[in-house]
């Protein structure tokens, strides 16, 4: 039986204001090559300025990682030729990375596991190739914007545990607020290195899977490459150390190119920055504004709140989401405000894909709703209708509701002369109730109900429908 030995090297583009070495401005859709500098883009002479607060966020991934933290490192430059390079090198950290040692827990199905992460290191990223029918162009926009790579030690086996433990890094980066971490966009990437051996034998061959742009891709490729390399070794052929390219559409992997050596780089250290020194104190304060993280989140919105463990999981999925949630449930009831992001409004920003916060139901208009609702004021279906217009238009809930006039008629005095009328004009109904049929009181509710143009409160018709036929025996 074979198994997989999976290790993957993750690049998060850091959201700093300016590039990694230069002043030019970090953003992501602006016009071509309108974002460059003599430094970005390689010009003879122009020497680059480490960028402090990338080197801050890096950090603070290492410490939300695990990791320990050197206090001196440097950066490199890895020499290759590729057009979208200007440098001719990238400058990168190969030998002493900023940090290393790290460990993730992540659950799969209940099951609480970990990886090693092997290093993370800082680095430019380059520009971006854009191939069309009349040739292809180059934008340097990207060119020089801090990109970390996180590296974890070989200890994933399947395609779900890699999957899994990459959500929770994205989890985390996002908790972080230092990466858009958006796959289709390229802020996340992520290559899989893959071998696979018989568990009591040597470790086979790795290939490295690049262009891998969805979780879904991420599991595909991996699903393929292992049967792809254990179809190699029991046909009795060798895998060769390469990297390959996998398309997802096609659900095949082609060869990229065989797999460079570290020798191939030429890596040396970089002559025109100095060595970086990062102190404890530096350190200790990074680590003191780390944010709390979803999982200890999730607990603390369980106890606190009294919120379902399932709830609480889907709320903190999204630091935003769980701001929100925190911002609604000081307002109102707690367990009803979980119910409705969790149950309506998720929904409601998967078909507008606009993200709950950006939308103009504010955690306020929200509280003011559910308040109406708990109070008897509104009916739960006015409750969800208001809150579903509020979404999309900048309303004020109460003028909307009183406009519409989807306030519920609770004057017990309205409700009880009503319930009165379909009493007496139902005596037949009345019968069956007495002969102990229990259709027959809900039909006496719901006619009332309807009498006042369906905007009864149930619970007081409720009320008075029972008051009323205990109290007159005879009616
Ligand atoms: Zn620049």
């Amino acid at each position: 039986m074979y198994q997989a030995v999976i290790g993957v090297e993750v690049h998060f583009e850091l959201s700093t204001e300016t590039k990694l070495f230069c002043r030019c401005r970090n953003s992501f859709g602006e016009a071509e090559n309108t974002l460059c500098c003599p430094v970005c883009l390689g010009l003879p002479g122009a020497l680059p300025v480490i960028n402090s607060r990338a080197v801050e966020y890096a950090i603070s991934v290492g410490l939300a990682l695990g990791c320990r933290v050197n206090s001196s490192t440097r950066f490199d430059r890895k020499s290759y030729f590729y057009p979208d390079m200007p440098n001719e090198y990238q400058t990168t950290q190969a030998f002493i990375p900023i940090c290393v040692d790290g460990c993730v827990e992540y659950e799969l199905d209940g099951e609480v596991k970990s990886v090693g992460i092997h290093e993370i290191h800082l680095e430019d990223d380059a520009g971006k190739l854009i191939h069309s029918d009349n040739g292809t162009r180059i934008n340097y926009n990207r060119a020089g914007v801090p990109l970390i790579e996180i590296v974890t030690e070989p200890e994933l086996h399947t395609a779900e545990e890699t999957v899994a433990f990459l959500e929770e890094l994205r989890l985390r980066m996002s908790y972080l607020g230092i990466s858009d971490c958006k796959m289709q966009e390229g802020s996340m990437r992520v290559d899989v290195n893959l071998s696979v051996h018989k568990p009591d034998q040597p470790l086979g061959t790795r290939t490295e899977i690049k262009n891998l742009n969805s979780f879904r891709a991420v599991a595909n490729a991996i699903k393929n490459e292992t049967q792809r390399q254990i179809k190699v070794i029991e046909n009795g052929g060798t895998v060769i150390q390469e990297t390959r390219r996998f398309d997802d559409v096609k659900g095949v992997s082609t060869v990229m190119r065989s797999k460079e050596t570290h020798e191939d780089y030429r890596f040396f250290p970089e002559p025109n920055l100095p060595p970086m020194y990062i102190t404890d104190a530096q350190i200790d304060h990074i680590r003191t504004n780390l944010p709390e993280f979803a999982s200890k989140r999730q607990k603390r919105l369980c106890t606190y709140y009294g919120i379902s463990s399932a709830d609480a999981k889907i709320i903190t999925a999204d630091r935003l989401v769980a701001d929100y949630f925190e911002a609604v449930a000081s307002l109102c009831d707690q367990r009803e405000a979980a119910n409705r992001i969790v149950r309506d409004l998720m929904q409601k920003q998967r078909e507008t894909k606009i993200h709950i916060t950006e939308s103009h139901l504010t955690a306020e208009k929200l509280a003011e709703i559910i308040n109406l609702f708990v109070s008897d004021r509104i009916s739960r279906r006015t409750s969800r209708e208001v809150a579903d217009v509020a979404f999309c238009e900048p309303i004020d809930v109460s003028d909307y509701i009183e406009k519409n006039g989807l306030f519920q008629i609770t004057d017990e005095q309205v409700i009880s002369d009503a319930a009165r009328s379909v009493i007496s004009e139902n005596a037949a109904v009345v019968n069956d109730y007495r002969n102990g049929k229990s259709a027959a009181f809900s039909y006496l509710v719901g006619e009332t109900i309807k009498r006042l143009n369906g905007r009864a409160s149930p619970q007081i018709v409720n009320k008075m429908v029972d008051l009323m036929l205990k109290s007159n025996k005879n009616l």
